[in-house]
Order: structure tokens, then C-alpha cells, then sequence
């Protein structure tokens, strides 16, 4: 932890590819495909109708890809900063397992200090913030990075660092 900072990063939509997630649950669904194309700009629940369902399904957390890069550059980050997952996975209870679960398989250098599982993320505090959701950001006091993801893409950066890959985190935090 050479930087003594701490770093604040986000699951859904940051580390974990939930729009292809969305993508393959509705195509189950529904039979319809949709391209990413014609989610840009919408919201998570206007983009995909059945998303609240689905969110609540079997396995919609636990299966979920994973966003590229996002391995490499934590575990390097984890070793720089004082690293805090936190996810808001209290607005679906059932996926609290599912997430850490998801964690141990794929970042087996996360201890179990460094998950914080929450309600309203306005309770937590650090100094670099990474999200791809602005009612998280907004609010923050520290660096506030803005993951590009479908429903913020085209919106204003409202001030936020954007980002819109693993790789540019790592140009920026490493
Ligand atoms: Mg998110």
C-alpha cells in the first residue's frame, strides 16, 4: 500500500460486465438480441425491461463476465492502494452471496475486509472513487472516476474523471 490512499471500487457496471449479462437474460427471455447501440444513453430499467426481474434471478450476479482487464489492474492497484470493493448489493438481497462468491473466484487477493457490501454508498469514505453510476459519485469528497457504461455514455461528466476502460484506470492509478 505505497500510496496510503484509500480506493473505492465498484462492482456492477465497473468490474462486472452486467449489460452483457442483461444482454443474454433478455435474448433468454424474449428471444430479442438487443445491441448495445440502441441502449446508449438509457437507463439500466429503460433499456431492458425485464432487467428487475432479471436482477433477481438465479445466478444474474454469480455468472456475470467479467469487464476486460479488470483483473490485472486490481490486483496491481490492491498492492499500491488501501482497496475497498463496495457495491450497494443491499438493493438485491439475493445477490449477496452471489457477489462473493463472484469476488473469490476472481480476485482471490481480496480479503474479506476489503468487501463492503452496502445500502446507500453516501456512508462510505476514501480518497479515489471508481463508479459508473453519478448518484455515487456526485456526493463523494475524494477523485471521482466515471466508468463509461451504456446508460451514462453521451451524458455530461458532471466534473467526474471519465474512464472507459481497465486500461485507462491503470494509465491513470498505476
Ligand atoms: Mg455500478
Amino acid at each position: 500500500m505505497e500510496s496510503g490512499k484509500r480506493l473505492l471500487v465498484d462492482m456492477d457496471g465497473v468490474l462486472a460486465d452486467v449489460y452483457r449479462q442483461f444482454i443474454s437474460f433478455e435474448e433468454k427471455e424474449s428471444g430479442i438480441r438487443l445491441s448495445i447501440d440502441s441502449l446508449l444513453g438509457k437507463e439500466e430499467y429503460e433499456a431492458f425491461k425485464h432487467g428487475r426481474k432479471h436482477v433477481n434471478e438465479p445466478n444474474f450476479f454469480r455468472l456475470a463476465p467479467l469487464m476486460d482487464g479488470a483483473v490485472a489492474t486490481l490486483k496491481a492497484l490492491n498492492e499500491k492502494y488501501d482497496l475497498f470493493i463496495v457495491s450497494a448489493a443491499m438493493e438485491f438481497p439475493n445477490s449477496l452471496i452471489e457477489k462473493h462468491g463472484w469476488l473469490a473466484e476472481h480476485f482471490p487477493f481480496i480479503t474479506w475486509k476489503q468487501i463492503v457490501f452496502c445500502g446507500s454508498k453516501t456512508v462510505v469514505q476514501g480518497d479515489i472513487m471508481i463508479d459508473d453510476h453519478y448518484k455515487n459519485l456526485d456526493h463523494f469528497n475524494g477523485q471521482r472516476i466515471l466508468f463509461t457504461q451504456p446508460h451514462n455514455y453521451g451524458h455530461d461528466d458532471r466534473g467526474h474523471t471519465r474512464v472507459n476502460s481497465w486500461a485507462e484506470i491503470a494509465a491513470l492509478l498505476l
